[in-house]
């Protein structure tokens, strides 16, 4: 196994953190603050500070950034426009950088829309999560479904050249016949890509321990499952392409960003718990919003933490990450980056899961099967740390 991080097989990304939000839902475990609007300015200062002084090993060559939170919608369009000044000044932008900002239906309106536009984002990410109401206001969501509905119509007509729609299958009291509701409702805004997420339930939140103590139900795994199949359906239908387990996309519309996580691509990350990933290691910004913020004007780097590089590691990251992308890996490719024989080493692996029909082999290249997107945790399970 090689000694030192392979070449980057692609520019890289920039991660930008904005933790601020009206309320905070009770299943976020996300770096976010509700009721701390009064910090704003002196954290988005900060944040391009630490831009400023940003002196990791990621290629300055970029083409994708993503605004994420926490709320970013909750910036002003010149806010927004300070921020990707600072990254422009640090980095190469290429031309077309995907630039995509996350945001909520409460807190956009179409002149917001023109405005970050203006700033030179390209791309919106609007979450939506579901259209019942009763489940948003469950969860603490600050919007109903109506202003989902409207939000995206906003951005449509306001002219964002791509716009996602991010939604959460398995809230409680989502049941298979709205959920069906909700995904056409989605599909019928035409968005150029769908995010849907399966709800995390071993996370340290309200809604999470309050599932694990009894006090909240939720649909069981066969119907997350159905959910799950119904989601592939549905959109595949509509003329979106599944290109990863969680990611639907219209032809040409992936996510350039979000591919890089998957791909052993490297990454800057700033603001309040960003991660980052650059020179084959990781590493994490502090969550707590004063420690991050009085480390970066004491001149301290605001680290949480970080791991070396450690070639093992990463090469098992970078095959469980591969395989949720439809197109799966290329162990040629992929060992040859590494130094090793990934047909050989995991040959029990494959093997088992082939005979399973977990996986598809194609050539060189495994794929997880549509029966192994729904199994994918156990293979995943399998391929960290065996050692065949
Ligand atoms: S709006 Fe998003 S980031 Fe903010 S609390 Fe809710 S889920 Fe978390």
């Amino acid at each position: 196994m090689i000694g030192a991080p392979p070449a980057p097989p692609a520019p890289s990304g920039v991660y930008l953190h904005f933790p601020f939000c009206a309320i905070r839902c009770t299943y976020c475990d996300f770096a976010t603050v509700a009721g701390q609007d009064a910090k704003i300015d002196r954290y988005l200062d900060l944040l391009i500070r630490e831009i400023e002084s940003f002196q990791q090993d990621v290629p300055s060559e970029v083409d994708s950034i993503f605004l994420g939170g926490g709320t970013p919608s909750r910036m002003r369009p010149e806010q927004v426009a300070r921020l990707l000044e600072a990254v422009s000044r640090r980095f190469d932008l290429k031309p077309g950088c995907e630039t995509t900002i996350e945001c909520n239906p409460e807190s956009l309106d179409g002149d917001k829309v023109r405005g970050y536009h203006q700033a030179g984002v390209n791309r919106l990410s609007l979450g939506v999560q579901s259209l019942d109401d009763r489940i948003l206001k469950s969860v603490g969501r600050a919007h109903d479904a109506a202003a989902a509905l409207e939000a995206a119509a906003a951005a449509r007509r306001a002219g964002i050249p791509q716009l996602s729609v991010d939604l959460i299958a398995g809230l409680p009291g989502e049941r298979l016949a709205r959920w069906d509701r909700t995904l056409e409702q989605v599909a019928g805004l035409e968005p150029d890509h769908v995010s849907v997420y399966l709800l995390e339930t071993d996370k340290d939140t309200p809604l999470a321990r309050s599932i694990r103590h009894g006090r909240t139900e939720v649909d069981d795994d066969d119907s997350l499952a159905d959910a799950y199949e119904k989601t592939v359906a549905t959109l595949e239908g509509a003329g979106y392409e599944l290109y990863e387990i969680s990611n639907f996309a219209r032809e040409g519309r992936v996510s350039r960003h979000n591919v890089k996580y998957w791909t052993d691509v490297p990454y800057a990350g700033f603001g309040l718990g960003a991660h980052a990933y650059a020179a084959g290691a990781r590493r994490a910004n502090r969550r707590d919003l004063d420690g991050y913020m009085d480390d970066l004007d004491q001149g301290i780097d605001p680290l949480d933490w970080a791991d070396a590089w450690d070639p093992g590691r990463r090469l098992e990251e970078a095959l469980v990450l591969g395989l949720r992308l439809r197109e799966g890996v290329d162990l040629g490719a992929l060992g040859a980056r590494y130094d090793v024989d990934l047909s050989r080493r995991y040959a029990g692996a494959w093997e088992r899961a082939l005979a399973a029909g977990i996986l598809e082999a194609a050539g060189d290249r495994v794929r997880l099967s549509a029966e192994g997107r729904l199994r994918s945790n156990a293979l995943f399970s399998e391929l960290i740390g065996s050692e065949e």
